[in-house]
Formats: C-alpha cells, sequence, structure tokens
C-alpha cells in the first residue's frame, strides 16, 4: 500500500510499505480524512525526539473499518469511525490515578505505530468510535485536536475561578482551546494571535476579542479586571516569545498559564516574579479518554468545528504540503490528506 514515510529532517516520500495485518482487539482502518497537527510539523523537521524514522505519521484521524481482528464486534466493518489514538495500560499507578495521558506505557497511532497517513492504519478497537449517519470522517479526525483543548482548559480550571481567560495562537490548537473554553463556560475569552486572517476565524468561533499582540490583549483587561490581567492563559504556541508574553504580560497575580503548544524546548522566563505572582505554571500533554469524547460529542453535535471544512488531499500531496508548512503559519488552519481522496 501507499503511505507518506518520514525517512528524517525534512525528508519525506510517498512510498510502498506493507499492507497491515489486523490483530487481535485491534480494527484496520481506511482513513478518510487525517489532519496535520503542528507537532508533526516540529516532528518533521526533527526536533520530537519521540518520532523516530522511518515513521508514518498521521493521529487525528477518521475512516471506515475494512476488517476486525479476533475478539472484535463484526458490526464495527463499514463503519466510519474517529480514532482515539493514545492508548495506555490501564493498570500502572498513573493510570490508576486517572493520568491515562501520561502513561508511561502509552502509544500513540502515528508515533509508536504507522499512523493514518497511509492507505490502512490498524487502531485498537477500543479506541474507536463509530459516528452517527451523515457525521463525516473530517469531523471525526478533529476530535483529537479537540480533546487536546478540552484537557488543556479543564487543567485551567480545576479548583481556579476564570472569568478573564487568553488563548494565544489561533492554529488548530489555539482554536480548540478557545471553544473548549466557551465550551466549558468561560464568560470572557480573547484570543491573541498575530494572523488577520486566523483572528477572523477565532471571533467566528466564539471569541468576545481578537487581537494582534500581547501588549493589546493585555491594553483590553485593564479596565475589566481592574489593571490585573487575565485569570488563564494558554500558550498554544510554545515559543520562547508567547511563553513570556503569556507569563509576563498578560497573566494576573495568583493567575494559572497553561502551557500545550511545543514550538520550542527551552524558554527564559523571569522567576522573580513567577514566585512574587504566585504564578501557576501548569503543562498539558494530550488527553484522557474522557477529554477526547466530550470532544467527539460536541463535534458531532455541530457545537465545535473549525468553520468551513477544507478538502481531503491526496497522500502524493503530503510531502510538499509539510514541507510548506515548515515556512511557518499560513491560511491554512487544517490540512487533510488521505489516501482514500
Ligand atoms: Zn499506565
Amino acid at each position: 500500500m501507499k503511505a507518506v514515510v518520514w525517512n528524517g529532517p525534512e525528508e519525506m516520500a510517498v512510498e510502498e510499505v506493507p499492507e497491515p495485518a489486523v490483530e487481535p482487539g485491534t480494527v484496520k482502518v481506511r482513513p478518510d480524512a487525517v489532519g496535520i497537527c503542528g507537532s508533526e510539523i516540529e516532528g518533521y523537521l526533527g526536533k520530537m525526539g519521540n518520532r523516530t524514522p522511518p515513521l508514518v505519521m498521521g493521529h487525528e484521524f477518521a475512516g471506515t473499518v475494512t476488517e476486525v481482528g479476533e475478539g472484535v464486534d463484526e458490526g464495527l466493518v463499514g463503519r466510519t469511525v474517529a480514532v482515539n489514538p493514545l492508548s495506555s495500560d490501564e493498570t500502572c499507578p498513573l493510570c490508576r490515578g486517572g493520568y491515562t495521558n501520561l502513561c508511561p506505557n502509552r502509544k500513540l497511532v502515528g508515533i509508536q505505530s504507522p499512523g493514518g497517513f497511509a492507505e490502512y492504519a490498524l487502531a485498537p478497537a477500543h479506541n474507536v468510535y463509530p459516528l452517527p449517519e451523515g457525521v463525516e470522517a473530517r469531523t471525526g479526525a478533529l476530535a483529537e485536536p479537540l480533546a487536546n483543548g478540552v484537557h488543556a482548559v479543564r487543567l485551567g480550571l480545576a479548583g481556579h475561578l476564570v472569568e478573564h481567560a487568553v488563548v494565544v495562537g489561533a492554529g488548530t490548537i489555539g482554536l480548540m482551546c478557545l471553544q473548549a473554553a466557551v465550551l466549558d463556560g468561560i464568560p470572557e475569552v480573547s484570543v491573541v494571535e498575530p494572523h488577520e486572517a486566523r483572528r477572523e476565524q477565532a471571533l467566528k468561533l466564539g471569541a468576545r476579542a481578537a487581537y494582534a499582540s500581547g501588549e493589546e490583549a493585555r491594553e483590553a483587561l485593564e479596565e475589566p479586571t481592574e489593571g490585573l490581567g487575565a485569570d488563564l492563559v494558554i500558550d498554544a504556541v510554545g515559543a520562547g516569545v508567547t511563553r513570556k508574553m503569556a507569563v509576563e504580560v498578560l497573566l494576573r497575580p495568583g493567575g494559572r498559564v497553561v502551557f500545550v503548544g511545543l514550538h520550542d524546548d527551552e524558554t527564559t522566563l523571569g522567576y522573580h516574579g513567577v514566585v512574587r505572582g504566585q504564578l501557576d505554571l501548569q503543562g498539558s500533554y494530550a488527553y484522557t479518554a474522557d477529554d477526547y469524547e466530550q470532544a467527539l460529542e460536541w463535534l458531532v453535535a455541530g457545537r465545535a468545528g473549525i468553520g468551513d471544512l477544507p478538502p481531503v488531499l491526496p497522500l502524493e500531496e503530503g510531502p510538499g504540503i509539510f514541507a510548506e508548512l515548515v515556512k511557518g503559519p499560513s491560511e491554512r488552519i487544517k490540512v487533510f490528506l488521505a489516501g482514500s481522496a
């Protein structure tokens, strides 16, 4: 079968690879829509230690079940399913404590096993969710990025009263954090994003306001927060400048910042301000099954999305699109590929 194979930094090609054979407890899926994730762009550059070439990436996907392994309901064959790519051992101390997303034995389809940028992929049967009639694969493929937003927002809200939240970045993950924040009931959610088209998209998807810079957003927070700043900031970019903006410009004393984006590894921050402001610095990684199910429920109900869904492009376009996306944020908020396109 054909697959988009990442062979090392900035080396990617459509290659002929062996078709996966269905195993007990798994289903074989023909991906119908596979989103390219920002972390895969970093991965493509060789900046993600968790990805080892040669690798077929693609962890945001939905598709048609073509075959089921031993012990799996035959009724799944032919169904369009959304795939939660993350599975954990369910038995370790972290899983027992509810932190399945941090399980040391977790596996992600598209990282530890071949992903969706291929004609077929395998997924654990308990990780696939049949979509209702009329809900298409592209919608299902958004459940994974939205689950990241749900997780980040819920970490931001846990034991913390939030009236004013700011999401930094309005790429896919930023837009997902924004919608999760709105749907979870945060009354005032604004966005910082330098690209105008993305700001407009954020406004359409529920942002109360969208600003081109952190300074503008801070200025707008002056009056409603009595000069303090945001209760919660979610950094969906993860660049040194956005982390500094979140902590040093936007956040109020006693506020919480949730770091989701992974653009840069090391960042210099003023820790006197962290200490004296009693700031709460919270990382957020991936999602639990509950987060994924919440995300899928909102998407299926039409309560979240990315606006007009772009077309699904054939796998052959994958290498060229990765090379394009590396150059930086574009107006393409989400690119879908699929072997069936
Ligand atoms: Zn575990």
